[in-house]
């Protein structure tokens, strides 16, 4: 908490080759902070120069990481893990401030799990191994999985060094070396673990953090001819992009992209559970988690008693500076929030009706910050823009339904595939419309619990492969099959 407020412009700078230093055009854009709508950092713009830099870094360091003993390279990541906890409440607050997002969340969920990330996959590479595969007395082939070079790893802003962690982590794991650059919305948080590499003696040019623009920086990584995969998380559209541009180049790619995820709640279900949940998967962070589930289905024996509870809860629902005792904090930036308001009026064409939120709401000292009421919209198909676009903000649409079949007609009518939720009591049908959905993750009864070794990610335009678990080291490294004659 103390060191929230503390006055800062400081200039961030890109970790390269070991070192913190400039961009090379020495040119730096905004940082600003959503609560209060004002600057307070200035970011590197960089360019092609600073990621080749990279590059040619990391490139140098791939045959001293990928050499070192497994255990050498855990330990150096264990040593990572434990510096990040040791930070974690500057870690937090820097988070908070970046991104907006109550002081509480980035305390008890960013952070954590940014270590977390670095202590499961540093302990994990330790108990990894590959298959063989004995053809009797004739052969016996084994599968060799070895290190590929230069990692690309892009993520977005909603949940800064969470995301930028979860890709890094197997990356170096396995013996990789990274060209990383976080979300120009919220770089601090990176730009944090670049110090923290430096003081965890991670060896020179094996992690290059460069910040910059999508368009820019970003480009630049995913068509250097020495980055042979990319990791991207973000919007569905950058995928697009991405996957085209890398194609030519037969990069291998991660894409973890957009949702738009159902929450299905059928009468069966523990009522007070479910309530208490669906308010936090559709407002936590302020609705920007790509797993929030944005559009409530709800069965229509109790539509009118989930929809009086869920709004009047709702309207309980305090939104305030992210450093208080609050359930909403700003959202992450001016565009985005207009991006959000206009997807409201979107729904106000549509024929929806707005029955809570709608509007910005102006926090006492902070006028400036950029914080919008929660919003639940009824009365709209599921066919609508905004049933069917990502906004990615503190909104919600509600929908009654008559039958299983219906709502899984409903859950799958968009183009993404992330994450759902279902509410129900029984056994049967809850087997039955996890195994229906499309999406790749389906949550029974609960949300956003998350065990690391599972796969993770999305079907349809929401993404292509999988992180987590062992699927992430299989993804930053490539199978050989040997075949030995008896
Ligand atoms: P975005 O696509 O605008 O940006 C994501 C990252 O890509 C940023 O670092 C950005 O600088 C970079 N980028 C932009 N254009 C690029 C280009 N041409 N080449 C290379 N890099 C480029 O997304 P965002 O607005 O930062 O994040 C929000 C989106 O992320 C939402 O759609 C959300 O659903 C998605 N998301 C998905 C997951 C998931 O796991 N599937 C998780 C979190 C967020």
């Amino acid at each position: 908490m103390a060191c929230y407020f503390k006055p800062l412009m400081e200039k961030l700078q890109n970790y390269i080759d070991g070192k913190l230093i400039a961009p090379k055009s020495n040119e730096y854009f905004d940082n600003y902070d959503p609560a209060s709508g004002k600057v307070y950092s200035l970011i590197p713009d960089s360019s092609i120069e600073d990621v080749a830099l990279a590059t040619a870094a990391a490139k140098r360091a791939f045959p001293i990481w990928s050499k070192m003993s497994i255990q050498e390279r855990s330990d150096i990541m264990l040593k990572i893990a434990s510096l990040i906890e040791e930070r974690s409440e500057e870690l937090a607050a820097a988070e908070s401030r970046d991104n907006g997002k109550p002081l509480k969340l980035a305390s008890t969920v960013d952070i954590p799990r940014a270590q977390a990330n670095f202590h499961f996959y540093g302990t994990g590479i330790l108990h990894w191994a590959s298959e063989s595969h004995s053809m009797g007395d004739l052969a016996l082939n084994y599968t060799l999985r070895e290190p590929i070079g230069v990692a690309g790893c892009i993520s977005p802003w909603n949940l800064p060094l969470y995301l930028f962690s979860w890709k890094i982590a197997p990356a170096l794991a396995t013996g990789n070396t990274v060209v990383a650059k976080p979300s120009e919305v919220t770089p601090y948080t990176a730009y944090l673990l670049s110090k923290i590499c430096i003081d965890a003696g991670l060896p020179d040019g094996v992690l290059n953090i460069v910040h910059g623009t999508g368009p820019k920086a970003g480009a630049a990584i995913i068509e250097h001819d020495d980055i042979p995969m990319i990791s991207f998380t973000g919007g569905t559209t950058t995928g697009e992009w991405i996957a085209r541009a890398a194609a030519p180049k037969f990069k291998k790619l991660s894409l973890e992209l957009g949702g738009k995820n159902p929450n299905i709640i059928f009468a069966d279900c523990d009522f007070e559970e479910m309530m208490k949940t669906t308010l936090r998967s559709s407002f936590a962070n302020q609705g920007q988690i790509c797993l929030c589930g944005s559009r409530i289905l709800v069965e229509r024996s109790i539509y009118d008693r989930f929809r009086t509870e869920f709004v009047s809860r709702v309207k309980d629902l305090k939104v305030g500076h992210p450093s208080e005792q609050v359930n909403l904090g700003a959202v992450v930036s001016k565009p985005h929030m207009e991006k959000i308001l206009s997807y409201i009026e979107i729904a106000k064409t549509e024929g929806g009706t707005v029955l809570c939120g709608g509007e910005r709401v102006k926090v006492a000292g902070h006028e400036e910050g950029y914080y919008l009421a929660p919003t639940v919209i009824e009365g709209l198909d599921q066919s609508c823009r905004t049933n069917q676009e990502e906004i990615f903000g503190p909104v919600v649409t509600i929908a009654p339904f008559d039958s299983e079949e219906e709502a899984l007609e409903m859950a799958n009518s968009t183009k993404y595939g992330l994450a759902s939720s279902v509410w129900t009591s029984d056994l049967k049908r809850a087997h039955r419309v996890a195994k229906d959905i499309h999406a790749g993750i389906c949550w029974v009864n609960c949300w956003l619990l998350r065990d690391l070794r599972t796969p993770f990610g999305g079907v349809k335009s929401s993404g292509v492969g999988r992180e987590g678990g062992f699927e992430a080291f299989d993804f930053f490294t490539e199978p050989k099959n040997v075949c030995i004659r008896y």
